[in-house]
């Protein structure tokens, strides 16, 4: 093994040691004609972390994931992988990354048996292993073509084309859509321990909730063109309390006991709910205080307007 091929095989693991981000975004602000999707985003993802990038239809999880790939240029903004500006990424830092792409119509005339050897021929890492497991336990056919395949089935190839070559960073884009309902969550599992091992760090899209229930150990809301929250799913269930009084009430009470402040929504009756995030459990003393636990499906409807 000369030096070139010593550092090669032990970058990864280096880097996964590492505490630097894999992923950083710097005041990304990008619009289409006058429709401003990403407003000044600020996101980092540091090595090893598995999370669901969550937001409505049309709320910019596309865009930001192109964004951050460079397939798509920002209007402001950095963007930053493995410590390298995206635009000029070495071929080395590019093959640390795979991607699912939401579709892809692209090689409906290859079979799988032909895409696979296309991409092995790219990739130095190649996991020719792996990628027998998956095909046989995912019970994928070899030699028909692509574009015979179901639309499930098809999601599932390129989610082997995307592990196979073992990357660094895993970006997936709603990886599910295809799957039956059923199947979604039990894949997703799978899918995630085929790459913990490693440490890889893997993004994925949703607005499927259930999705991230068993799987994602971190959630980013996405709102607005920024990431509003981001933080492990358990800590956020445990941490965050939906508070209603009247506004005043409220107020004061949370300059009084701290907390973020994460929504705040009018209700009929002349109260307020706020959703706060404590630090720190409280026993609530204020009788005129109404608080509640929150739920993932509460704190999507609140993060994601
Ligand atoms: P999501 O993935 O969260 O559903 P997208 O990133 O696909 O959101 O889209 C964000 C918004 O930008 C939507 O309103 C969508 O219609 C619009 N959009 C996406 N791609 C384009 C494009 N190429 N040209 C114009 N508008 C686009």
């Amino acid at each position: 093994m000369n030096a070139n091929q010593a550092s090669t095989q032990l970058t990864p693991l280096a880097h996964q040691k590492s505490t630097q981000p894999v992923v950083q975004l710097q005041d990304i602000s990008l619009a289409y004609d006058a429709h401003q999707v990403l407003k000044s985003l600020n996101w980092q993802l540091l090595p090893g972390q598995v999370v669901g990038l969550l937001g409505r239809n049309g709320a910019g999880k596309t865009t930001l994931l192109e964004t951050m790939l460079g397939l798509r240029e920002a209007a402001t903004g950095t963007v930053t992988l493995f410590d390298q500006p995206v635009q000029s990424l070495t071929d080395d830092n590019r093959a640390r990354i795979g991607y699912v792409p939401q579709q892809s119509d692209l090689f409906q005339g290859f079979t799988p048996r032909q895409l696979l050897a296309y991409f092995r021929s790219f990739y130095p890492r190649w996991n020719e292993a792996k990628v027998d497991g998956l095909m046989s336990r995912w019970a994928l056919p070899l030699d028909l073509p692509i574009g015979k395949l179901s639309g499930g089935q098809q999601q599932r190839l390129s989610i082997v084309r995307a592990l196979a070559h073992e990357p660094d960073l895993l970006v997936l884009d709603e990886p599910v859509a295809s799957l039956d309902p059923a199947g979604r969550r039990d894949f997703l599992r799978e899918l995630v321990d085929q790459v913990l091992e490693r440490g890889t760090t893997v993004i994925f899209s949703t607005h499927i909730l259930s999705d991230l229930e068993r799987v994602a150990f971190n959630v980013a809301f996405l709102s607005e063109g920024r990431i509003s929250v981001q933080a492990p799913l358990d800590e956020l269930l445990d941490q965050v309390k939906s508070i209603s009084a009247p506004e005043s009430v409220l107020q004061t009470w949370v300059s009084r006991h701290g907390g973020d402040v994460l929504s705040k929504k009018k209700l009929d009756n002349g109260h307020a709910r706020w959703l706060v995030r404590l630090s720190t459990p409280i026993h609530l003393m204020d009788a005129s205080i109404e608080m509640a636990s929150v739920n993932l499906e509460d704190l999507f409807m609140e993060l994601t307007q």
